[in-house]
């Protein structure tokens, strides 16, 4: 079994025990592949593997990897559609390429953005979906919308035509200590809740990555975002 494939298993592993320890349904989480700054070869073997949903951080990087695996015969070409998720930071001149290639976007934190994410959508593609990044941790330097500001920026963004709000995604700061993992996990949650408690359907929480995917399911995540313990440790650069 090569090194990814049995990574996969492990975190799978990892993810349905963590499941039923919080005490939620089989197939409760959902596990996107974060794959950035690996080659589309490292792709194949994760789909060759069973995987199908996958993260990317920076487009130009995730369009040329599409478009190999997509162009790829016989043994590396996934049976069953893939799905892909635009996790990293947006910038405005990037959105048609997302609009027309991704599946997801979790890190939306302007309006701005997901006006151009909707408009730019292909007709007789269904809506893009998308999740609001929250500013969990408060970090001057971080992207997402502050906490204060979600409701009104997800009761925009629930109007626009082209996409579709699904909920909410977090990166809190990086932290040891698996208790206070779930502190921003937690308060991540209780905001999704409060914008149910509006009317408004964002129920998935993507929260959760290589080293705190325990903590975030024990809080609701529903997809979490795992790199490293898929792919191994990403090169600077
Ligand atoms: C890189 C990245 C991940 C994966 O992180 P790992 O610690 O490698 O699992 C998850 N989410 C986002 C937004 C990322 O940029």
């Amino acid at each position: 079994m090569s090194a990814i494939a049995s990574n996969l298993q492990a975190v799978l592993l990892r993810i349905g025990s963590a499941t039923r320890a919080a005490g939620r349904p089989e197939g409760a989480v959902r596990l996107i592949a974060v794959s950035k700054t690996f080659p589309a070869l490292a792709v194949q073997e994760a789909i060759a593997s069973g995987q199908r949903a996958f993260g990317e951080n920076y487009v130009r990087e995730a369009v040329e990897k599409m478009t190999l695996i997509d162009s790829s015969a016989g043994a590396g070409r996934p049976e069953g559609a893939l799905e892909w998720h635009m996790i990293g930071p947006i910038q405005s001149n990037k959105t048609r390429a997302i609009a027309e290639r991704f599946d997801w976007v979790h890190s939306v934190d302007r309006l701005e953005i997901a006006k151009r994410l909707g408009q730019q959508r292909p007709p007789g593609r269904p809506p893009l979906n998308l999740c609001l990044q929250v500013n969990i941790s408060g970090e001057a330097s971080k992207s997402g919308v502050a906490p204060e500001q979600l409701s009104d920026l997800a009761r925009a963004v629930s109007d626009l035509p082209g996409v579709r709000l699904r909920g909410l995604m977090a990166i809190p700061s990086p932290e040891p200590d698996p208790a206070r993992q779930r502190v921003s996990f937690a308060a991540l949650k209780r905001l999704s809740d409060a914008l149910c408690d509006l009317g408004l359907k964002a129920d998935e929480l993507s929260m959760g990555m290589s080293s705190d995917l325990e903590a975030a399911i024990l809080e609701g995540a529903t997809m979490v975002r795992i790199g490293t313990a898929i792919f191994g440790a990403r090169h600077a650069g």
